[in-house]
């Protein structure tokens, strides 16, 4: 079977490949999920529009990440970052909490594409499923984080890192506020989050990195401790009842520099599309997938080169991604102790802070890179 199109892997970045693939276009979304997006392999926040047109400020057009209502169970105004010692500081940026699974089903549904569900394909030139080969085109390789794409070509690995989450009802914390816990103890190299999704229930997780952890350590104690032992979180968790549990990846490193490669478009999770200080993959995702959509169509209907996709989700994207990633290195030379964090977050002002989520580099962070040694001697 031939098509002009074929979207392997429907995730966030393959649904805004589908929604803006222009009518004439031949196109087929292929996933092994039964049901898209489900389970829930995510946080489910995504700053707000006003938020996102300063973190992305390159972008031209900024109206995609008006969300609608109906994809979002809560909007946050408040980050809480609670430090190894407890001290907790607040930064104004506002988020939602989506409804990730449903805003994929009907982002797909909208688009009107033909899908194929519940296979999981292979690739060598073409997708293939036990018995049966699917050409197109152009080919997205929107199959995630482990893309057997990516594999396939020879592409090499990116630092990824792993993850583990559960959604819990009888959260007790403050429903305004995204709570991220940073220490050794439960989220060695990343940070541990509690997302309140209302009426009590919440995402609450933690990123674990093996080169930070104390040996023999695992990401299921670590999520352990942090629901049951920690101070700081289990007062706000102490009647909360666990639901469900997922363990996944998030890529942290640089995104791919050439996304496309012959007639293949890698896109989100395959191409570590991501702002890699937070692990934070659906904005940049649904951009990347909305552009590869708008650039496909051209592609076909009016012989517009692929490469142009490269040159777009660069001009509006790598600016900010390359920031996240210099402070994802400067995190990581912070986060071998607790007591370097502390007097990381010492150095930093509230309005740092905003900045910093905001995906710039204050300029004292900037030079704290670069006398490292000194801040090293002293912690
Ligand atoms: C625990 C966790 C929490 C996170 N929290 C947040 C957050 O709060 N905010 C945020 O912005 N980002 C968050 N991220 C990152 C974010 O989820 C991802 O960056 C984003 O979802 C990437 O989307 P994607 O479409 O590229 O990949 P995915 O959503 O992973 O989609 C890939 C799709 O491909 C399919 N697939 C893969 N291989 C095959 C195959 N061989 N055959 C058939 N189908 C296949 C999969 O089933 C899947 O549906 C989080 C990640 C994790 C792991």
């Amino acid at each position: 079977v031939e098509y002009d199109v074929v979207v392997a892997g429907v995730g966030v970045a393959g649904a805004f490949v589908l929604n803006n693939l222009a009518k004439e276009i031949e196109a087929v979304g292929i996933d092994r999920r039964e049901r898209l997006g489900y389970p829930v392999e995510c946080g489910e926040i995504i700053p707000t529009y006003k938020e996102m047109k300063s973190l992305l400020p390159d972008v031209d057009d900024h109206s995609l990440f008006r969300i609608p209502e109906r994809f979002a169970v809560n909007r946050t105004t408040n980050l809480q970052f609670v430090l190894p010692n407890g001290r907790a500081i607040d930064v104004d940026f506002e988020m939602l909490v989506l409804k990730r699974d449903e805003m994929i089903q009907e982002i797909v549904r909208e688009s009107g594409k033909k899908l194929i569900l519940g296979r999981r394909f292979d690739y060598r030139q073409k997708i293939l499923f036990d018995g049966e080969e699917i050409y197109g085109k152009v080919i997205v390789a929107s199959d995630g984080v482990n893309s057997v794409i990516r594999r396939r070509m020879g592409l090499g690995h990116f630092e990824i890192s792993p993850a583990k989450q559960f959604v819990v009802d009888g959260f007790e914390g403050d429903e305004d506020t995204v709570y991220m816990f940073v220490g050794k103890r439960i989220s060695p190299g990343g940070y541990a989050w509690i997302i309140p999704k209302g009426n009590g229930m919440a995402n609450v997780g933690v990123g674990f990195r093996h080169k930070f952890a104390e040996k023999g350590d695992t990401i299921h104690r670590a999520i352990e401790r942090f629901v049951r032992e920690w101070r700081y979180s289990s007062e706000l968790l102490k009647n909360a009842v666990i639901l469900e549990k997922i363990s996944s990846f998030v890529p942290i490193d640089l995104p791919m520099k050439k996304a496309v490669r012959g007639n293949v478009l890698f896109v989100g999770d395959s191409a570590s599309m991501v702002i890699s200080h937070v692990g934070a993959g659906i904005p940049t995702s649904m951009l990347a997938g909305k552009i590869a959509g708008e650039i496909v169509s051209k592609h076909i209907l009016e012989g517009e080169s692929l490469e142009r996709y490269d040159l777009l989700w660069r001009r509006f994207m790598i600016r900010a991604m390359e920031n996240g990633y210099f402070i994802k290195r400067l995190w990581d030379r912070m986060a071998e102790s607790d007591e370097r964090i502390s007097r990381l977050f010492r150095l930093l002002s509230k309005n740092d802070m905003g900045e910093i989520l905001r995906c710039k580099v204050p300029f004292k962070v900037r030079l704290a890179k670069l006398f490292f040694p000194i801040v090293k001697m002293l912690a």
